[in-house]
């Protein structure tokens, strides 16, 4: 551990990926308390209700000892680590001779470290010899990644520092309610008005911080392509198109603009519902210096959800931002280490280094750091969702260990996803609490969490920072790389898998050298001492807060405009199912709620189903009735909330409780196989008297 003269340690908040800077100090009877760190540039020392409560997880609620499912009782009994580890491995080995090596499947998380992310892509495929790796960073920002990178050569989140977007004229938000996901990052919009800047939101929800804007467009929901496609569509025909910048740092401009040609705004209107005039208006705030367009979990999580953020950068491309100072484009991540998690190998198709895993010479260079040779890996495997719906079928995976990730809860077409893990002959979880995914678990491994161990984490910005020790686990526990290792020696694999997380990232650094998240360079002490650093950071060089000012790495050194065409949601409404769901976020909660819901100072309020007072009369129900929604996979009952904030044709239900994504549509994007949690059909009715 290090600490300061008052005992308190620097590290960063558990969840989401703003990665708040916060001290951790020692507290009663081995309690601990958060405290500002106002030197960490990203958060200033400000932290939101989560980040504060962050040392409130009840303790009664943390796993302390291995647990086994008796066969005969059906029920979870304690066991000792070596039983618990040689039954895991036992039934691992006997599943592999029966079926093959991809019998056994791992799914990781985006909030794991960059050293445990890194560290079970090397276990899955040198130790286990499977390709069915994936995690939940799949759910994301996937699509944004998969855009990023056919735009750009790259992905990285936002390309510059979150701070850069106060100096803007203007700034889009399309499908982000930063100030409820991450309050810290708000005030850089404050700023940004303050300064004379201006705010657009895109938001089917009046959210907190579409309040805050100077212009807030609602369109239906699944149609922000159409919107992004309409946008376009004028600043040609007004000649806002920056045509200098188009020909020479880009690529594709014609055929994009071609693409755009039919997108007239009364078109616009009847897709997305957004008004001409608002449309006007948009485009009005666009004709500035320096525009930046953000993108989030609204615009991307749909079937369509690479081509709507392929839509976006065609509009910040043909404003001439990318790579312009205080302009741009970005992605804002969601998870605490959705980045670095989706860099090092946890990605069914991926290497450490952001290197794709049917590349040749990806593999030699990774086997060889490695130190197996590149013929024993194995190759390209399913994507999250697919490897989920694939558990326990005929040639699917028959067993899944499962690391930092509640599927029961966060999963689309939940209840689906739930008979697939029942189907399975080993369920091992690794978690800190009894998850609704771990009370499914044949094996349940208690694991240390956030303020009891170190690790990297690589937030939003792509900045790699450092989370440090600062109080001791519970007795029984262990770290996951403790778990991986152990479990790769009993499986006898060929190499040593180390439980240091300084020299495990010290390796991640050696695999990503000459990759596309080039980590080579950052050593935890140029984490410490420069309050964290941007990657590509190759051996030798300070990093790179701000990226695209001179090229683009692609072949050509250009952006690619890429034409995309507008499809709508995979699930249209119809008269059984005549509204649309969407799902999001509240304040007080993060992700499935795994740890959200057992801090006791954080408000538990269970799910509830947001709808206009128009709607509400037409179905009879008042603020606090219970409704029943349903979509063709399954149904909800819970509280209504009859707000004005939301379209009179779309209902909203938060995430973090189990029942939401029961609801959810496990279509995918072609691209990122991203699944469209964001929108599907569904209806809505009075459900008196029903207990939810
Ligand atoms: Fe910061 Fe996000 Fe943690 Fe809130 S949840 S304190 S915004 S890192």
């Amino acid at each position: 551990m290090t600490s300061d003269d008052t005992g308190a340690t620097t590290t960063h908040c558990p969840y989401c990926s703003l990665q708040c800077g916060m001290k951790v100090a020692p507290g009663r009877r081995g309690a601990i308390t958060v405290q500002s760190w106002e030197e960490f540039p990203v958060n200033a020392g400000a932290l939101c209700r989560k980040g504060w409560t962050a040392g409130g997880l009840d303790r009664r609620e943390r796993l302390t000892q291995p647990l086994v499912r008796d066969r005969r009782t059906g029920a979870l009994r304690a066991a000792d680590w070596d039983e618990a580890l040689d039954l895991v491995a036992g039934r691992i080995r006997a599943l592999q001779a029966a079926h093959g090596a991809d019998a056994v499947a791992v799914f990781g998380g985006g909030g794991l470290t960059n050293e445990k992310a890194y560290q079970l892509g090397k276990f899955a495929r040198v130790a286990l010899g499977t390709s069915q790796i994936d995690y939940n960073g799949r759910w994301c920002m996937s699509s944004a990644a998969s855009a990023s990178n056919q735009a750009f050569g790259i992905d990285r989140g936002l390309p510059f520092p979150l701070v850069d977007i106060e100096q803007a004229d203007t700034v889009v938000l399309v499908g982000s309610n930063l100030a409820e996901t991450m309050p810290p990052a708000a005030r850089h919009l404050d700023r940004l008005r303050e300064a004379g800047g201006r705010l657009v939101v895109v938001d089917p929800r009046r959210t907190p911080t579409a309040e805050r804007a100077d212009l807030h467009l609602q369109p239906v929901p699944g149609t922000d392509l159409a919107l992004a496609l309409g946008v376009l569509h004028l600043l040609d025909a007004r000649g806002l198109v920056d045509e200098e910048y188009v020909a020479r740092r880009t690529t594709g401009w014609e055929d994009v603009r071609r693409s755009a040609t039919s997108w007239w705004p009364e078109r616009v209107e009847r897709v997305t519902g957004i008004h001409t005039a608002e449309l006007d208006a948009l485009v009005d705030v666009l004709a500035a210096d320096r525009v930046v367009v953000l993108t989030a979990r609204g615009a991307e999580q749909h079937a369509q959800g690479t081509a709507t953020v392929l839509g976006w950068i065609n509009v910040a491309l043909a404003l001439g931002m990318p790579g312009t100072e205080h302009a741009g484009y970005g992605c804002l991540t969601g998870q605490g280490n959705g980045q670095g998690g989706r860099e090092h190998g946890q990605k069914a198709d991926q290497l450490p280094g952001y290197r794709m895993i049917d590349d040749p010479d990806a593999r030699a260079h990774v086997a060889r750091v490695w130190g197996v040779a590149p013929e024993t890996l194995p190759g390209r495997g399913r994507s999250a969702y697919e490897l989920l719906d694939a558990l326990g079928q005929d040639d699917g995976p028959r067993a899944l260990l499962v690391f930092g990730s509640n599927i029961v809860v966060s999963a689309p077409r939940a209840g689906h996803v739930t008979g697939r893990l029942e189907a399975l002959d080993l369920l091992v979880v690794c978690d800190l609490v009894m998850s609704e995914t771990a009370a499914l678990a044949d094996v349940v491994l208690p694991v240390t969490q956030w303020a009891e161990e170190t690790g990297t984490m690589t937030n939003l910005e792509g900045r790699v920072v450092l989370r440090q020790q600062a109080t001791a686990p519970p007795a029984g526990v262990r770290s996951d790389l403790e778990v991986v290792a152990a479990l790769a020696e009993r499986l006898d694999a060929p190499v040593a898998f180390g439980t240091e997380p300084e020299e495990v990232f010290a390796e991640l650094g050696r695999a990503s050298a000459g990759g596309r998240a080039d980590y080579s360079g950052i050593d935890y002490d140029a984490i410490r001492e420069r309050g964290g650093v941007f990657w590509p950071c190759p051996e030798g060089s300070e990093g790179t807060p701000r990226m695209f000012a001179e090229r683009f790495p692609t072949a050509t050194g250009r952006a690619r405009f890429l034409p995309v065409e507008h499809g709508g949601p995979a699930e249209p409404t119809d008269a059984t199912y005549p509204l649309h769901l969407t799902t999001g976020r509240v304040l007080a909660q993060y992700q499935s709620g795994a740890q959200t819901r057992r801090v006791r100072d954080l408000p538990d309020t269970g799910p509830f189903v947001e709808v206009h007072p128009l709607l509400a009369r037409r179905l009879s129900v008042r603020d606090g009735d219970d409704v029943r929604i349903a979509t063709r996979r399954g149904e909800l009952v819970a509280p209504a909330r009859v707000v004005t904030t939301i379209r009179p044709d779309t209902a909203f239900v938060p995430f973090h409780w189990i029942g939401a994504n029961r609801l959810t549509n496990d279509a995918l994007d072609p691209s990122s196989r991203m699944p469209e949690f964001k929108v599907c059909a569904a209806s809505v009715e009075a459900a008196e008297g029903v207990a939810p």
